[in-house]
């Protein structure tokens, strides 16, 4: 029998009311308008693996992020977490505090009053695992887990450089010993060298720890280096989802295509390109069919009218009519 998906997604929307005031919209004579940030995902994480999602801004691999830690509530579906949904378990700090998330920007997410001690505690405080000396010593053990020293807990933020100040987010997440950590962006704000260092120890915590990890970004070739899977998003959905390797050998879908081009560093040697242009639809009023044809090379006319949904091709999860019909090769 296959073991139990570790976290899972299943079916998971999000939308957000855009409405302008009522008497404006009484004036132009207009309904409600909401915004389909996400529409529609499902994915599941093994125990210790990475999934990774990629996607231009404005995908909504963000919001998804923050559904998978219960920062956002579903608008449908459900979050898995160890076979228990998020939502059922919001309260319950126990199984909160088995999960973590790792934000974009160290120089915003950490208060800048704060020594590094009281940050890195406060997940421990919060769910009141350790008070006094056992707190400060879990501060300690997990400063020394990041590359940090125990006397850094206590400085202030500004003494430390980029790299350094995301160690401390890192060492923030670690210190309530979660086992499923979110990670939106922890590198994009770095220098390219520093990025390397961070993704580093992010792949050693995970084996020395056995993590779970969550993994969002724009960048096709970070989320290389970290991921057993990638999935790739376009306007609130999942498009493609396939192992790392087989995603960068055959990627299968003209999105995931277009954003291979677009990764300068890639050995693009053999694989036919297809460049896309143009520019993201709105998520408000997002095209019929395929959200992609606009932009899609291979679009015809039942891609105008026909949500593709998602198929088996091989390993890859993919959702495209050309796919299907054969005619992406
Ligand atoms: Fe392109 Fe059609 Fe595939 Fe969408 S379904 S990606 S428009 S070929």
């Amino acid at each position: 029998m296959s073991e139990r998906p570790f976290v899972e997604a299943r079916d998971i929307a999000r939308y957000f009311d855009v409405s302008r005031p009522i008497v404006q919209r009484l004036i132009a004579r207009e309904g409600r308008r909401s915004l389909r940030a996400v529409d529609g995902v499902t994915f599941d994480i093994p125990r210790g693996t990475t999934l990774s999602l990629v996607g231009e801004s404005g995908c909504g691999k963000s919001t998804v992020a923050r559904l998978m830690v219960g920062l956002y509530r579903t608008t449908g579906g459900e979050v898995m977490f160890d076979g228990m949904e998020l939502g059922a378990a919001r309260a319950d700090m126990a199984q909160r505090r088995r999960m973590q998330m790792i934000f974009q920007d160290p120089y915003a997410s950490l208060n800048p009053r704060w020594r590094v001690r009281d940050i890195v505690a406060e997940p421990v405080r919060a769910f009141g695992i350790a008070r006094g000396q056992d707190a400060l010593d879990r501060v300690g053990a997990a400063l020394t887990q990041v590359g940090l020293s125990p006397l850094d807990a206590q400085k202030f933020p500004h003494e430390f450089s980029g790299g350094q100040r995301q160690r401390i987010s890192i060492a923030r997440a670690l210190s309530s010993s979660p086992e499923f950590l979110v990670c939106d962006e922890p590198t994009s704000a770095l220098d390219v060298s520093v990025q390397a260092q961070i993704l580093n120890l992010m792949k050693e915590l995970q084996q020395r720890l056995g993590l779970t990890y969550l993994f969002i970004s724009h960048n096709l070739a970070v989320v290389r280096q970290v991921s057993d899977r990638i999935g790739v998003m376009y306007l609130g959905r999942l498009v493609e989802n396939a192992p790392a390797e087989t995603l960068f050998r055959t990627p299968r879908h003209p999105y995931t295509r277009a954003l291979m081009e677009a990764v300068p560093d890639l050995s693009m040697s053999g694989r036919p390109r297809t460049p896309v242009g143009g520019e993201v639809p709105s998520p408000i009023n997002p095209p019929t069919g395929c959200a992609f044809h606009p932009r899609c090379p291979l679009a015809n006319d039942r891609c105008k009218v026909e949500r593709p949904e998602m198929i088996l091709a091989h390993e890859t999860l993919v959702a495209c009519h050309a796919v299907q019909e054969g005619r992406a090769a």
